[in-house]
């Protein structure tokens, strides 16, 4: 890797895209739709564990879906991937990433951990001795993967539980086709606690930058996962990591990627390092649009996209 032609696209994307103004904050979520529109940061760590930054890459913003990756490494750990496959699933719903239809279409069954409905079963499967356990357990995970104590943010967290509806009615469903594995509204408060804790750009592109390097964070040197599941969960990334767009993200992009509408998205360039960005305004399907922009252009500047190949 090119060092300096890589500062050069990172400083190049952010200053390209910083101000474009097109999306809008998530409303839904109160406490979302009053953080300032204008953040842009833009973070690469290496599995050798440099950092490169531009911009707002020390504020933290709540890391909301992209949780949904950290839960499944641990599901995958304590399960195994047969088990999550057959429970949970590994495939795009093609629809809004809290579809109660893609779960009508499918007999009930989530599809993707990267979906409101299979991420909640997939903190429901966590082997857990009851709520407090859950948590710390996946808060652990997530500290892990970042390199940094996470913390939970109370304003974050209070929002969320208290306009969760939805997602508690999906939780009722699944237990009713036999697709929860904990008591319901555990699942669905637990899910909303690990949505609701804070990362800057830096502990969200070491948390990628562990699933590049072989499942261990090259900043602490922790084994997070074993190897030969990190495959496993960055499959599940490129197919519904950024929702209905995960198949125009790897047909332009082609990298893993999961995005949060706290405005954060990551992507992972295995066996070199990852990316993440943060900016809030969103596109319809609740993927940061300067995010999407910035890394998409730094990955072509760097030719770093997975299915690219040379004539033999
Ligand atoms: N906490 C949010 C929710 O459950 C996360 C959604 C997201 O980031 N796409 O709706």
């Amino acid at each position: 890797m090119d060092k300096n032609q890589l500062i050069n696209a990172i400083n190049t994307a952010y200053e390209k895209f910083k101000d474009i103004h097109d999306g809008d904050n998530a409303s839904y979520i109160p406490f979302l739709a009053q953080v300032p529109a204008e953040l842009t940061g833009l973070c690469f760590v290496s599995v050798t564990g440099e950092v490169h930054t531009v911009g707002d890459t020390d504020y933290s913003f709540a890391i909301e879906s992209i949780s949904k990756v950290i839960t499944l490494a641990l599901a995958l750990k304590q399960h195994g991937a047969k088990e999550v496959h057959d429970k949970i699933g590994a495939d795009a719903t093609g629809l809004p990433f809290n579809s109660v239809m893609a779960l009508e279409l499918h007999n009930d069954k989530p599809l993707s951990p990267l979906v409101n409905a299979g991420a909640m079963a997939t903190t429901s499967l966590i082997k857990a001795d009851g709520a407090e356990d859950r948590w710390q357990q996946i808060l652990s995970m997530q500290s892990a993967m970042a390199g940094s104590q996470i913390m939970l943010s109370k304003d974050v967290n209070d929002s969320e539980q208290m306009t969760n509806t939805h997602n508690k009615a999906i939780a009722l469903l699944l237990q009713s086709s036999g697709s929860m594995y904990s008591d319901p509204f555990q699942a669905c408060d637990v899910y909303t606690r690990q949505c609701s804790t804070l990362y800057n750009c830096v502990e969200l592109a070491t948390t990628g930058a562990c699933l590049a390097n072989g499942g261990v964070n090259p900043v602490s040197g922790e084994t997070i996962l074993s190897a030969d599941l990190v495959p496993r969960l960055l499959a599940e990334m490129m197919t519904e990591g950024l929702y209905e767009r995960s198949g125009d993200w790897a047909f332009e992009v082609g990298l893993p990627g999961k995005s949060g509408v706290g405005g954060g998205l990551l992507a992972v360039i295995p066996n070199v390092g990852a990316l993440a960005a943060f900016s809030p305004p969103l596109d319809v399907a609740g993927n940061s649009v300067r995010g999407q922009l910035m890394i998409k252009s730094v990955a072509n500047d760097m030719n770093w996209n997975l299915f690219n190949s040379v004539a033999h």
